[in-house]
């Protein structure tokens, strides 16, 4: 927990800290992704979602940024449970992580339970599979009792099927907690959104919204997920014989089932390539969420002995990712598929999902090189829809909700302040929206709300492929320093404790073109021996000498090239 802020709450206020209700905005009110709200009354706390963040491109071998748990470890004894609203990886994808440092029971619906059981089944988690406690929690499931909180779940809309929101009942009055929606009439496995009963709650009162806000620049109303289905009907009925390939992200469970309607109609056997597509299709099949024989589906490893007019490929990667199914086969490095003359490669996803752009377009470019048709939104229509709704929506849910308080989540800074404008022309005043940054805290006391402070939060950088541990900030600063200057090591030998300052060897990669720099070299292991022998008559130690050394070889190497390589100094015994 953030210091100061503990600090800041005096003896009185701790005492009538029971009385308030206090909303956290750990996380996801300003990038979007890992979404984490914390909410608080008395000893009781309880936790909604609980995502992943994706990396900018600067942050080298990071998979992917998850919350900062400090403030909840800190707690741990008053988690009642984490409530999870739809199986989006950043509203779920963080919670193996934190299942890892605290024993908390989620309560979520049975297709997140689905995906987050396969998560748990992979093997740097395999030990939380057994003793990890779900509950049911869907609509028409009824009310969840959790310390003071009562809890109960209504259906959204959104790009994954059974997106729920759901009504926290609190000591201070109802909140609403509607992460990402839309509102659609004719969705493809759901049922439209419940605003039957929105409109209730409404009525009844409710003291603050907490709503998505990201597509609240788009004008008008969102469209619905079966608009799509004579887009794929169309692009199989105009490409017959040809190789088809479409992706889409893993858990647009709709989408993937349009498309094998689509296929089933059209004579084509589905190959599932990649492994976030494979399992996820795999869990909406065995809860029933999709219904397809069997017969429609072929191993990738088989795919290669069919006729490939025969079969469509729902491929994972498209947002562009190097390592995926879709990105290795742009590289030509596919195991099991191999390119046909004339490929269509159909790109079925958000086509301006944030920092993924440069990567998308280098799989598309590599695919054109290679003679494919790509297709995608920019130059056909109805390729995709959003599963957050747009204005009109957000405009729609504010008015039947009409609470005294909201809370934008799920977008940006921009976005946020967006929505209090909507807001405003919907005739509320600017005090009655939170635009809150993460760790945010708004505190609601007999009725009226006010900001409370801040915790102080830092992005925790996860190395998924590797050791599945945190990278700690240092590291991503050394690999900065690296990636733009590159790394100057600085041999010394060392004889008997003794530093041999005359055979000094100096070695560099990715800061000077060595050959063509012979003079620098020179001139830098002079310094080196000329400042060992400054420092000889020196008592230091030599984890100091070596500190020091490093900074003064740091302080050369920029006067001369304007240049910070990583230096490293290394005593080496002869
Ligand atoms: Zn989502």
């Amino acid at each position: 927990m953030d210091q100061q802020y503990v600090n800041s709450i005096s003896q009185e206020e701790r005492g009538a800290v029971k009385n308030k209700l206090k909303i956290i905005t750990l996380s996801g009110t300003e990038s979007v992704t890992k979404n984490l709200t914390v909410y608080e009354y008395g000893e009781d706390i309880i936790l909604v979602d609980c995502g992943v963040g994706f990396p900018d491109s600067d942050l080298y071998g990071v998979d992917v940024v998850i919350p900062d748990f400090t403030y909840i470890l800190e707690n741990s004894h008053r988690i009642r449970g984490l409530f999870v609203t739809h199986g989006h990886e950043d509203h779920l994808g963080a919670i193996p992580f934190l299942l890892n440092q605290l024993d908390v029971p989620i309560y979520t619906s049975r297709l997140v339970q689905g995906f987050l059981k396969e998560r748990l089944s992979d093997k740097n988690f395999k030990h939380l599979a057994e003793k990890t406690r779900f509950t049911l929690l869907e609509p028409g499931t009824g009310t969840i009792q959790a310390g003071v909180f009562k809890i109960t779940a209504f259906g959204v809309n959104h790009s994954v099927p059974n997106a729920m929101g759901f009504a926290i009942e609190t000591p201070e009055g109802t909140v609403l907690h509607m992460a990402d929606y839309k509102i659609d009439w004719t969705p493809v496995l759901d049922k439209p959104i419940d605003l039957n009963s929105i409109a209730k709650y409404g009525q009844q009162g409710v003291l603050c919204l907490l709503s998505d806000c990201l597509n609240v620049l788009t004008e008008g109303y969102s469209k619905s997920e079966s608009s799509l289905s004579n887009t794929f009907t169309d692009l199989f009925e105009s490409n017959p014989g040809r190789q088809m390939f479409i992706t889409t992200i893993s858990s647009n469970i709709s989408r993937m089932s349009q498309i094998m309607t689509s296929a089933l109609k059209h004579g084509r056997k589905v190959v599932l390539s990649g492994r976030s597509i494979e399992q996820s299709v795999k869990v909406a099949r065995a809860l029933g969420v999709i219904k397809f024989h069997d017969d429609l589906f072929i191993e990738e490893k088989e795919a290669g002995r069919f006729p490939q007019g025969d079969v469509v490929y729902i491929i994972a990667g498209c947002y562009g990712q190097p390592g995926s199914s879709l990105g290795r086969l742009s590289r030509g490095e596919h195991k099991e598929i191999v390119l046909e003359k004339d490929p269509i490669v159909i790109f079925s996803a958000d086509p301006n999902p944030p920092g993924v752009d440069v990567a998308v377009e280098r799989v598309m470019s590599a695919f054109t090189l290679f003679g494919a048709e790509v297709v995608y939104s920019r130059i056909q229509d109805n390729l995709h829809v959003s599963g957050h709704g747009t204005k009109g929506d957000l405009m729609t849910i504010a008015s039947v909700v009409k609470p005294k308080y909201f809370i934008p989540i799920g977008g940006t800074i921009t976005r946020m302040r967006a929505y209090t404008n909507m807001l405003g022309e919907l005739g509320v005043s600017k005090d009655r929206v939170f635009e809150c940054l993460e760790g945010d805290t708004v505190e609601f006391s007999s009725g009226r709300a006010r900001k409370s402070g801040r915790l102080q939060t830092v992005p925790v950088y996860i190395d998924t492929a590797g050791s599945g541990s945190t990278i700690n900030p240092v590291v991503i600063k050394d690999r900065d320093q690296l990636s733009s200057d590159g790394v100057f090591v600085v041999v010394i030998p060392s004889k008997d404790g003794n530093l041999l300052k005359d055979n000094v060897e100096v070695v560099t990669r990715g800061f000077i073109y060595v050959k063509a720099s012979q003079e620098l070299m020179d001139r830098s292991r002079k310094f080196v021996t000329k400042t060992l022998e400054k420092m000889s008559d020196k008592p230091l130690e030599w984890p100091a000498k070596k500190k020091r050394l490093e900074s003064e070889i740091q302080d050369f190497l920029f006067k001369e090239t304007r240049s910070s390589p990583l230096v490293i100094v290394h005593a080496l015994n002869v």
